[in-house]
């Protein structure tokens, strides 16, 4: 065995020379630094690829010899799926971005993350639907879901898919959109990196020139009437106003709430928008000004840590009442490390008006998504991860009381098939049947499907 997977890497590396790497060599330890440092993970070879082609080649290659094999996008996968151990599949090196002539689109290499996408997008004065952090892949953000700053206006990033490019599990190269593939069309706009490799997507692009956000802290003394607060303001808010919350713990334990609103519509009306945030409560610190888009995508940075073990839960709540505020902020007096925290991403608008049936995406319907978040530096004290498995254990138990069923594709755990059949609602029986059709000895299995 070991044998034929070191005869088939060779034959790969001299039919593709210069992308393969083996541990030890800088590039595998360049694709090998995701976000969240994975549990004792070594892949066997990085194969890092330039073209459809070279997707097809080390599908074709890890086939021959049953090799495991993952996709790495922009590496931001809580549980560090891009990883495995058998072969990666790099699509880092595959970052462009291209907008149309007519500015109405773009077409996303599969390794390109939001950063890229504003790059290029932000001078024109257009901007695709991301979500909030630069740093995340475009292709991976959308293949699930896309919650972010645009949602209420223009829907999730899969919203705004119009086309994508798929090397299958049997190495075919094929289009998707609403008219070829329908099937796969549709189960890519919420089913995941389930379905193939996705070597490009054209995604819908619109005018803004720029928004106005920031983020506001407020001492968590005054979070309860802060959260009351927000949760009246967001209620009456319209689809251009967008906001996020985050409850972090200072590095001297201290917590914090943050509260980052964001504007996309008129910028004449921002101010009436925005100054009510300020009276949420006593700020100790931010403002809120008008950026281009890409500038929004900067404002969790001192909050995203690289290279940490993470455990992640999600829940999708029907709204932030009393009993959730009570929750969280429990959650936030109890957390055991400044590794804790919590963020939420609203839903509504636009996103919540697409009828369910229409992609895989299971839940449209006005909500919150709350991410619950333990990061950890030592990997090797099993006590420091299981008082951290435990805080967000217990948090997902008290917000459960009141959650909708399923959670958030992008962020479940493995080894919940329920909870992920919950998540595709009645779009789960159907999600089954296309991936039998385009995937079915699971070549592909990335985040977790109904079953
Ligand atoms: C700091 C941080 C901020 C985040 N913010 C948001 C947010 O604002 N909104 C939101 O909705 N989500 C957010 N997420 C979740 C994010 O959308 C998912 O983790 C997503 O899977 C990341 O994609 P990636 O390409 O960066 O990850 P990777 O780890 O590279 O890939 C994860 C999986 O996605 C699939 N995949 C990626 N690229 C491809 C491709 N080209 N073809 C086929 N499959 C592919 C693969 O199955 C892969 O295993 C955030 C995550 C983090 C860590």
């Amino acid at each position: 065995m070991t044998n034929l997977v070191e005869r088939t890497l060779g034959r790969l590396n001299e039919q593709k020379p210069g992308r393969l790497s083996m541990p030890g060599e800088q590039s595998y330890a360049a694709a090998t630094a995701i976000w969240a440092k994975p549990f004792a993970l070594a892949p066997r070879a990085i194969f890092s690829c330039q073209t459809a082609e070279d997707v097809q080649a080390a599908i074709h290659a890890a086939g021959e010899c049953d090799l495991a094999l993952s996709v790495r996008g922009g590496g931001h996968d809580w549980a560090g799926r891009a990883l495995c151990d058998g072969l990666v599949i790099n699509l880092a090196g595959m970052n462009t971005v291209v907008v149309s002539a007519d500015r109405r689109s773009a077409r996303i290499s599969g390794g390109a993350r939001a950063s890229d996408v504003v790059a290029v997008t932000d001078p024109l004065g257009i901007a695709a639907v991301t979500g909030s952090c630069g740093g995340v892949g475009m292709v991976g953000l959308t293949l699930g879901g896309g919650y972010g700053p645009l949602i209420g206006r223009f829907g999730l990033a899969l919203d705004n898919l119009i086309a994508a490019d798929v090397v299958l599990a049997d190495g075919r190269y094929v289009t998707a959109t609403r008219d070829i593939n329908e099937d796969l069309f549709w189960a890519l706009r919420g089913g995941g990196g389930n379905f193939g490799v996705v070597t490009t997507i054209q995604q819908r692009l619109h005018d803004l020139p720029s928004i106005c956000s920031g983020m506001l802290v407020f001492p968590f003394a005054e979070a309860q009437s802060v959260l009351e607060r927000c949760a009246e303001l967001a209620a009456s808010a319209p689809d251009e106003l967008t906001v996020q919350l985050g409850f972090v713990v200072g590095s001297n334990g201290t917590p914090s709430v943050l509260v980052v609103p964001t504007w996309s519509g008129l910028p004449h009306d921002a101010e009436r928008q925005l100054a009510r945030f300020f009276s949420l409560g006593t700020p100790m610190a931010g403002t809120l000004d008008v950026m281009p888009y890409g500038g929004g995508l900067a404002i969790f940075d001192p909050h995203v840590i690289y290279g940490q073990r993470v455990i992640m839960e999600t829940v999708w709540l029907p709204a932030l009442d009393s009993g959730c505020i009570d929750a969280l902020t429990q959650a936030i007096e109890t957390a055991v490390s400044p590794g804790c925290a919590i963020f939420t991403h609203e839903f509504k608008g636009a996103a919540s008006r697409v009828p369910e049936i229409s992609t895989a995406f299971g839940l449209r319907r006005d909500h919150l998504l709350v991410e619950i978040l333990a990061s950890f530096v030592d990997q090797s004290n099993l006590i420091d991860e299981q008082k951290h498995r435990q805080w967000v254990q217990t948090t997902l138990m008290a917000l459960s009381i009141s959650a909708l069923p399923g959670g958030y594709p992008n962020l479940l755990a493995d080894g919940n098939p329920i909870r992920a059949t919950q998540s595709y609602g009645r779009n789960a029986p159907r999600l089954i049947e296309v991936k039998r059709q385009y995937d079915p000895d699971n070549v592909f299995s990335a985040t977790p499907l109904p079953k």
